[in-house]
């Protein structure tokens, strides 16, 4: 009998990976785009036509410079990043969250990270071979550090992940919370600051008294989400084994140039996250209005918040049909029931998510 690509996919693909859903990215297009945590504002025209000017330079027919020290250095300036550190750069944190498993997988190994917490930790876990070991957050999503504890002692996670905020819950973990973790930890911690610039505080000062925990940053939430730049923050120790798992040419030229361009215009950026900021104290604030709504507290550029019972979906649908796209987590995990998560827009598109709740709910 014939061997059909069906049984060829089901006997080679591991079962690890077909048993997985692929990461959805929903279509978009026409809608007011909330779901996804971007940065709302693109640049002045003057600015973008400087930009481009310096693109001109750019040569496609070369590799580009896999050790990028110019980008490097204005990456420290920028972050603030302490001289003795070592910093890694991705195509995006995706990436580095990948290289780092690659880096430490081995049978039995285990990823261990709070939920609900960002996928990619469980997702890529997964696929390098690892296995994952979630462990629930309080009821108002804090970290359970008994429980955090216990599951460190149970499991001797090679990597635990903390997003610090936490997508999608918004809030801080507590920070004495997060060091009991680290002092426990047999493993690396790696503290996830991907929206760092909307929540003010960091573990970058701590890292020189920690030596099992690494720093990733991201320029997505910043503004830069298509560029597709992340870093690794650490000691160089760690960092040098880190980056041989990394393919040599991960950031490519117009990445490089770009990036390095947008942080001379550092002015930019930051006051476009202060106005996301302003707009997430105004949206809180008009959502904690509704009286059938829980909402919570966000140190990040969205907002989670939980619907009446039974309604999430309807909700979604409901705004969607009004051309506003957000993200509903209902049954993604069980913790998030009845759950939305709006990102913070520009005041304009924040006032078309009012307009359509308002009708919605
Ligand atoms: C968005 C996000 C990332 C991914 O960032 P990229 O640099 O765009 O790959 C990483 N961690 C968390 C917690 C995020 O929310």
């Amino acid at each position: 009998m014939k061997t059909t690509i069906d049984d060829l996919v089901a006997r080679l693909i591991r079962h690890e990976v077909r048993a997985l859903s692929a990461y959805h990215v929903p279509d978009a297009a026409g809608l007011v785009k909330l779901d996804a945590m971007e940065n709302p504002y693109g640049w002045p025209p003057a600015l973008v036509d400087a930009w481009l000017a310096r693109l001109r330079a750019a040569r496609l027919n070369r590799y580009p410079d896999p050790a990028a020290p110019a980008l490097k250095e204005r990456l420290r300036t920028s972050m603030n990043i302490p001289a003795d550190c070592a910093v890694l750069l991705g195509n995006g944190s995706d990436e580095l969250i990948q290289m780092l498993m690659l880096a430490v997988t081995a049978p039995g190994r285990v990823v261990l990270s709070p939920e609900p917490s960002f996928a990619m930790y469980r997702l890529t876990a997964i696929v390098t071979g690892m296995a994952y070991a979630g462990v629930p957050l309080t009821t108002d999503f804090n970290l359970d550090t008994s429980a955090m504890l216990a599951a460190i002692t149970r499991h001797q996670p090679a990597l635990t992940f903390i997003s610090y905020p936490n997508n999608p819950t918004g809030n801080l973990f507590d920070a004495e919370a997060v060091r009991a973790v680290i002092e426990a930890s047999p493993g690396l911690v790696v503290l996830d600051e991907a929206y760092h610039v909307f929540a003010g505080r960091s573990f970058l000062n701590e890292l020189a008294r920690y030596p099992n925990v690494l720093i990733l940053r991201t320029l997505s939430k910043m503004g830069l989400a298509g560029l597709r730049l992340g870093l690794l923050i650490g000691a160089p120790a760690w960092l040098t084994e880190i980056d041989k798992t990394r393919l040599p040419y991960n950031v490519n030229v117009l990445t490089q140039l770009s990036a390095d361009f947008a942080l001379t215009h550092q002015d930019v950026l930051d006051a476009q996250a202060q106005d996301i900021r302003r707009e997430r104290e105004r949206l809180t604030a008009a959502l904690r209005g509704y009286a059938a709504l829980t909402v919570y507290p966000s140190c990040a550029n969205f907002i989670l918040f939980r619907v009446p019972r039974g309604r999430a979906d309807e909700i979604f649908a409901a705004l969607k049909a009004r051309g506003v796209l957000i993200k509903n987590l209902h049954g993604a995990n069980a913790a998030l029931h009845d759950c939305l998560r709006v990102t913070v827009g520009t005041p304009e598109e924040n006032r078309a998510f009012l307009d359509a709740l308002a009708q919605a709910v």
